[in-house]
């Protein structure tokens, strides 16, 4: 089984946090499409023969893009390979896009799941993200958008300038009143060389302090339980059976291939993985489809064992401890660190499987680094 990845690199305008690789020229839409057929016709050979459980349209932005050409690559897609019988197509939409006739357009061309990039219902949020939807758009659509489709995910950013727990929780209590079989909950990254980076450098706009962010992430946390939403990743929480098939199966450190300008593709022969990413530039993209790949690495053991470390924490299918302790050249220190992190309450084993709990998830990537590097 394989999964794929479509970067669709256009947005309309860059939103003030985003430091994506996107361009906001649509004249280059049909172009890019042009490109990604002969891209795909070059890796035609990594496709043969593969049954594909899921492909994630990303970007950027793909609802921006005529549904036509959406299909087409599909169609071009299916005569190269063959679809799992329940395949997961997925699309990241902004709710501007989004009427109910493209809404059922998208459906027709066989998307099953809308990734919403809705970010926030409030409208003093959506301004200072430099969002280009309103606050009612954000509710009419997702409303829509379950209507339409079996499954639903609402991206939310908590931690936005000025917002404050009662505001995050406003947030929070709308998305969930709509109850989306999937919700993102992601704190505000705040990327360098991006607008909100300067306003914030020149002090224009603070963000709220660690203790608050925290807060909202426990805040969420709680929730998104009490609603009965499974939380599987750090940052994703879904309905039985909605979790996102192609972000699981990366976390899982399975194969997919990527196609598009920046697109990444993790490809597993035997004991060998190898990582590759293509070109991050749309003219060089379509001037060189065939050749779209710049960046080849096999992954040597080291880089091996701590991916699987950092990922398998992310999610709440657990990290084998006897692994950890096998792979780990400090493998004498671990089931100390283990005993000090499930002390403090931040980890618990069961049946030979380390997991973070919820207090845990709070510090993902110190408790990873720890077990890594000692
Ligand atoms: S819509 Fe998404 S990809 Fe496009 S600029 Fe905004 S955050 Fe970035």
């Amino acid at each position: 089984m394989l999964t794929l990845y479509l970067h669709i690199p256009f947005c309309k305008a860059r939103c003030s946090y985003c430091d994506f690789y996107l361009v906001t020229r649509q004249g280059l839409v049909d172009p890019f499409f042009r490109a990604l057929s002969l891209e795909t016709v070059a890796r035609s050979a990594d496709l043969t023969g593969t049954i594909i459980s899921a492909i994630h349209f990303g970007g950027g932005t793909p609802s921006l893009v005529p549904v036509r050409l959406l299909r087409g690559w599909l169609d071009q897609l299916r005569s190269l390979c063959t679809f799992a019988a329940d395949i997961e197509i997925a699309l990241e939409a902004n709710p501007e896009d989004l009427t109910e006739e493209t809404m059922d357009e998208l459906r027709a061309a066989g998307i099953t799941r809308l990734s919403l990039g809705v970010q926030s219902f409030l409208p003093e949020k959506l301004k200072i993200l430099g969002r280009k939807h309103s606050a009612l758009e954000s509710q009419r659509v997702t409303a829509g958008a379950l209507r339409t489709f079996d499954s639903v995910s609402v991206d939310l950013i908590c931690g936005v300038p000025g917002e404050d727990l009662s505001m995050w929780n406003a947030d929070l209590q709308t998305a969930l009143a709509l109850y989306p079989q999937h919700l993102s909950v992601y704190m505000l990254s705040v990327e360098p060389k991006t607008l909100l980076h300067r306003k914030i450098e020149k002090g224009i706009v603070t963000v709220p302090d660690d203790a608050v962010q925290a807060s909202m992430y426990a805040v969420a946390m709680r929730e998104a339980a009490l609603h009965g939403y499974t939380h599987y990743e750090l940052s994703n929480f879904c309905l039985p059976g909605h979790h996102s098939r192609y972000n699981l199966s990366s976390w899982k450190r399975e194969p997919y291939l990527g196609f598009g300008p920046s697109a990444h593709s993790f490809l597993v022969a035997g004991e060998r993985e190898i990582r590759m990413a293509n070109v991050s530039s749309l003219t060089r993209y379509i001037a060189a489809p065939a050749h779209a790949v710049v960046f080849h690495e096999e992954l040597s053991a080291e880089e091996r064992f701590t991916e699987q470390v950092f990922l398998s924490l992310r999610i709440n299918s657990g990290l084998e401890v006897e692994f950890l302790q096998k792979e780990n050249k400090l493998g004498h220190l671990v089931a100390r660190s283990i005993d000090q992190f499930t002390g403090k309450g931040w980890t618990v084993q069961h049946q030979g499987l380390l997991y973070l709990t919820e207090k845990g998830f709070l510090f993902a990537d110190y408790i990873a680094a720890a077990l890594i590097f000692g």
